[in-house]
């Protein structure tokens, strides 16, 4: 994150190298490991290959990709990206307006988290 950008702040991870990254058609059904949302055969998705302690494969939702590559220009953390979305809105938000509206993240959040967003309550 720079000063004149407005990308979502990420804590600093594992550097990683990719070794291979494009978008493709799905022949079987995935998850997004962003959203846990299904990937259903025939869909486009964003499969990246790199290495971070051995070679792994990252697979993104379009939707999720598209919300990666305008918020986090400046980097993400693979997997983080709607945990760090919900930490900066949080961030900006005061107890009130919490208070007011404890069900705000289901706003944010895809369908597919709902289930996990208390997880993250501290
Ligand atoms: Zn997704
Ligand atoms: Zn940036």
């Amino acid at each position: 994150m720079t000063d004149s950008c407005i990308c979502v702040d990420t804590d600093d991870g594992e550097p990683v190298a990719i070794l291979d990254q494009r978008v493709v058609r799905a022949r079987k059904a995935y998850r997004c490991d962003e959203c846990d949302g299904e990937i259903a055969v025939g869909e486009k998705y964003e499969s990246i290959k790199l290495v971070c302690d051995g070679i792994s494969r990252h697979k993104t939702c379009i939707p999720c990709l598209r919300i990666r590559e305008s918020m986090f220009q400046c980097g993400w953390i693979f997997g983080e990206v709607w945990a760090d979305i919900i930490e900066s809105i949080r961030d900006t938000m005061t107890r009130e307006e919490e208070a007011a509206e404890p069900d705000w993240r289901k706003y944010i959040l895809p369908k597919s988290l709902w289930k996990y967003w208390r997880i993250s309550d501290d």
